[in-house]
Parts: C-alpha cells; sequence; structure tokens
C-alpha cells in the first residue's frame, strides 16, 4: 500500500564526511585553475565573477534528454554556459515518457526525502512559469488539485488513518474525509463501501514531455546543441584522469563537465568510469487513454481500492489532453504487462469507480523502468572518482525535477555544495569499485 509503515531507513555512510563532502571541479573551480588570481583591492575577486568572465569557454555536457537531464540542461544554459544535451533515441523516451507524473511528497520516507520532495513541489509553479516564459504552466500540464485517496477494509482504514496522522505531524496538508465530504468533492466516483478516506490538498501533476521540450525550446533560443539519436558510447580522459570528451556514436565532444542524467542506463555509463551507482531494476506500467471531457471536478489524482481482495489498488488522473492515465499499486509497484488485455482490465478497474471512464478506449503503454538508485534515494553530486563528472539520478525525478536541476546546476557553476540539503544523496555513499 502507497502509505504502508515502513521503517525509516538510515542512509548507508561507506565515505568520511570529508570525502562526501569534498569540493567538486565545478566551472568556476576549472576555471580558476586557468587563470591568474585577481585582485581587487584588498580582496580577491570572487569566483561568480571569474564564471562572469570566462563561462563561454566553459562547456557542459549532459548525457540524457530526460526531464532530468533536460531540466539541468536548462537550468545551466540560462547561467550561460555552453550546453550540449545528448540522447541516445529521442529526448523523453526513456522513464519520463512512462511516467504516472504526480507531483508529491506523500509517503516519501524519512523526514529529509520528504522535505527534498516537498520543497521541489513548492517550486513547480514558478519553475513551469520561468520555463514557459509567460508564465501559463498548464502549458506544461501542470495542474494542482490534490490527491484523494479511499480504502474498503479496516486493516487499510487503520494504516491509512496512522498514515495521515503521521504526514500531518510532518505539516503535510493531509486529511481524512468522511464519504459525504468525498463525494461532495468528487460526484463522479462510485465510492462502493468505503472504510476509510484522505485528501492531501497540495499534490498536483505535468507532462514530462511538455516539460522536457519547453527546455529543448529554451536550449535553442540559447544556441545549445541537443543532439538526438547519438548514443555516448565512453570517454576520453586526461592523464590526470578527467573525462575531457564523450564518445558518441556521431564523434567526441569535447567538455569541462559531464552530468551523466541518462536514467537507468546511468549506472551502466558510471561504471565505464570506476564510478559505483548500483541500481534496482524496477519496471512500472501506467497505461493511456482516449480523451473524454473533463470529469474530475476538483482533484487531481485518485487513488482507489482493489475491487477484488489481493488485486493492488487502482490509481488514475486525467491529462492535458483529455485522456486519463491509469496504473496500479503504488509509485515502486513492480508491473510488467503492457498488453491490450492488460489495458483493458486496467481500465475496466479503475471505470468500476469512476463510471464516465468506461466510455473511452484503453491505449497500452509497455512497461516502463524506473531510474532507482538501489536505497531508493537520488545519487545527485560530483563523483570522487572522476571529479568532473556529476550523476543525477534519481526515482520520482517528476516530483523533484525543479530542485535537483536548481541545485545540481548551482553546484556545477558556482563550486558551492549544498550539502545542507543534498548531503545525504551524494553518490560516494555507495562503494567505490576499480575500472574493470
Ligand atoms: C511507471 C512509472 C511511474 C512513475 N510515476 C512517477 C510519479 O508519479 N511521480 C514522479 O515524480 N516520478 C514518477 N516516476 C519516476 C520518474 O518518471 C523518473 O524518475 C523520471 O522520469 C526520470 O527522469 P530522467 O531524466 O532521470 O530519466 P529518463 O527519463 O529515463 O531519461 C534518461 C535519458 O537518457 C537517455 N540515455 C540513456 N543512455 C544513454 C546514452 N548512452 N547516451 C545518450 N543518452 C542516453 C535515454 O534515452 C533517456 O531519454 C515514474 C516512473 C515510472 C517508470
Amino acid at each position: 500500500m502507497q502509505w504502508a509503515e515502513r521503517a525509516a531507513p538510515i542512509l548507508p555512510s561507506t565515505v568520511s564526511s570529508n570525502t562526501r563532502y569534498a569540493v567538486g571541479p565545478s566551472l568556476p573551480n576549472l576555471v580558476m585553475r586557468c587563470l591568474p588570481t585577481v585582485r581587487c583591492g584588498s580582496g580577491t575577486v570572487g569566483a561568480a565573477l571569474m564564471t562572469t568572465h570566462s563561462r563561454h569557454s566553459q562547456h557542459v555536457v549532459v548525457v540524457g534528454a530526460g526531464i532530468l537531464g533536460a531540466c539541468i540542461a536548462w537550468r545551466i544554459c540560462e547561467r550561460g554556459f555552453p550546453v550540449t544535451l545528448i540522447d541516445k533515441s529521442e529526448p523523453g523516451s526513456g522513464a519520463s515518457s512512462h511516467s504516472f507524473a504526480m507531483i508529491n511528497a506523500d509517503a516519501k520516507f524519512p523526514l529529509h526525502y520528504h522535505n527534498l520532495n516537498r520543497r521541489s513541489q513548492d517550486m513547480w509553479t514558478r519553475f513551469a512559469a520561468e520555463l514557459v516564459r509567460d508564465g501559463d504552466g498548464t502549458r506544461l500540464g501542470l495542474r494542482w488539485g490534490g490527491k484523494l485517496t479511499w480504502v474498503s477494509d479496516a486493516d487499510a482504514a487503520a494504516r491509512l488513518e496512522a498514515h495521515v496522522r503521521q504526514m500531518q505531524s510532518w505539516g503535510y496538508p493531509m486529511r481524512l474525509l468522511n464519504k459525504s465530504e468525498l463525494s461532495d468533492m468528487e460526484p463522479g466516483l462510485k465510492v462502493g463501501s468505503m472504510t476509510a478516506a484522505a485528501y492531501s490538498e497540495n499534490e498536483g501533476q505535468v507532462e514530462p514531455q511538455l516539460v522536457i521540450e519547453a527546455c529543448l525550446h529554451r536550449l535553442a533560443e540559447r544556441n545549445c546543441d541537443v543532439c538526438r539519436n547519438t548514443e555516448v558510447t565512453g570517454y576520453a580522459l586526461t592523464r590526470a584522469g578527467r573525462v575531457k570528451a564523450v564518445k558518441t556514436t556521431s564523434g567526441d565532444i569535447h567538455c569541462d563537465v559531464v552530468v551523466l542524467a541518462a536514467g537507468s542506463d546511468t549506472t551502466r555509463l558510471a561504471s565505464r568510469l570506476g564510478v559505483h551507482v548500483p541500481q534496482e531494476t524496477s519496471s512500472g506500467v501506467v497505461i493511456r487513454t482516449t480523451p473524454l471531457p473533463p470529469l474530475l471536478r476538483r482533484t487531481t489524482v485518485i487513488y482507489a481500492p482493489p475491487t477484488v481482495a489481493g488485486e493492488p489498488e487502482v490509481h488514475f488522473r486525467q491529462c492535458a489532453d483529455g485522456g486519463f492515465m491509469v496504473g496500479e499499486g503504488d509509485q515502486e509497484t513492480h508491473a510488467e504487462d503492457g498488453s491490450q488485455a492488460h489495458a483493458d482490465e486496467l481500465l475496466a478497474r479503475a471505470s468500476s469507480h469512476l463510471p464516465e471512464l468506461a466510455q473511452a478506449r484503453a491505449v497500452a503503454v509497455p512497461a516502463g523502468l524506473r531510474p532507482l538508485p538501489a536505497d531508493g534515494y537520488p545519487a545527485i553530486g560530483f563523483t570522487t572518482q572522476v571529479p568532473n563528472v556529476y550523476i543525477a539520478l534519481t526515482h520520482s525525478g517528476v516530483t523533484l525535477a525543479p530542485v535537483l536541476s536548481q541545485l545540481a546546476a548551482q553546484e556545477i557553476c558556482d563550486g558551492v555544495l549544498a550539502d545542507a540539503v543534498l548531503g545525504p544523496y551524494r553518490p560516494q555513499r555507495f562503494a567505490p569499485r576499480s575500472v574493470g
């Protein structure tokens, strides 16, 4: 169940705090190695000013044009650095195109990880407004309306009630509802037997493909390159062990910093540099439907109980084009069946809770792999093995794109590590491995 109590995991700490918090080779640091120290009065000219003078000669390569890589590339190019964004196929064709793309911090444990998601959730409106320029985030499918959940047996009710109390104690705007409140909120739902219900008001949804397209548009405005259908196959290293170019199926591309945001392929790409970022294999299925008129009055996301005991719960939401997305279980449930028969079955289950949904046809979508670091938490930051390589790998990457892209760009461009926020998520927590 989505809100099942989990023991708060302790993040492994395999490196000393000195190692973990070592400053990476941000662009200012690279610049400082190249430039003589400039004195101004009695003080040294700061890194930011040096960055300003030299940014056109520093080149960042971002590998992977999913939502995370595209947002990081946009944030860095906004700072005035030339960026090349590379994808082995079409941008957005990885996990980002399979995502349920709900924006939330519910059931994200422990508190620091909840707070990271919460911070990003709170950033989404301004992030989207900046990205589309005219301030209209709905052009990215961004919609806020909250999540409505109900359950139909006594055990699930006890778990949901305890979960709501915990989220409330963390200050999350979530509350229990009775049946008439639920029906008032969404009159189109057929609730059936209900033992408990909850509403979390600050959750929303977005369309990752529209976000990625907007990032590509902004990169093009700044003459940054986007290389489609170009696979990164290896690296050229300096004698000092830095990446000086990425090798691709279209030739070598020079870089001063390389960001590995290749989703589930990040592990393989990093391992070629001796960097160990293990992942869990986790596939999920979210089907789509043909468009319908608006069916949900207020909420964006519905989590409904199983119709048959033992089945996972079903969740659904309506997209910007009127089509619905339907998935099952929670955000980590393993599912592989991308068949039309399974899509029809998922739609039938969702329609039993929202009868008007039966007017739509199910559109099968193959299973997608969730990028998922082995302990479930983001792996974000410079590597110690190859200091100009920055890892950007996470689950919940749709929720987390605003905060992770802002902080990654800041760390890369300004050379100050955001350890107070990202300290628990450094890739160094995974045991290093020698180059094989
Ligand atoms: C079923 C499902 C449901 C989900 N639901 C949610 C949700 O509700 N909310 C939420 O926040 N998150 C959700 N997620 C997770 C979220 O979708 C991902 O965390 C996010 O999309 C990851 O984005 P990314 O850019 O890191 O990776 P991806 O979107 O996978 O992008 C990586 C890109 O790298 C490219 N690439 C790979 N190897 C190479 C190479 N060698 N050279 C060049 N390019 C390469 C790929 O082609 C791909 O385009 C869900 C995921 C799934 C699968």
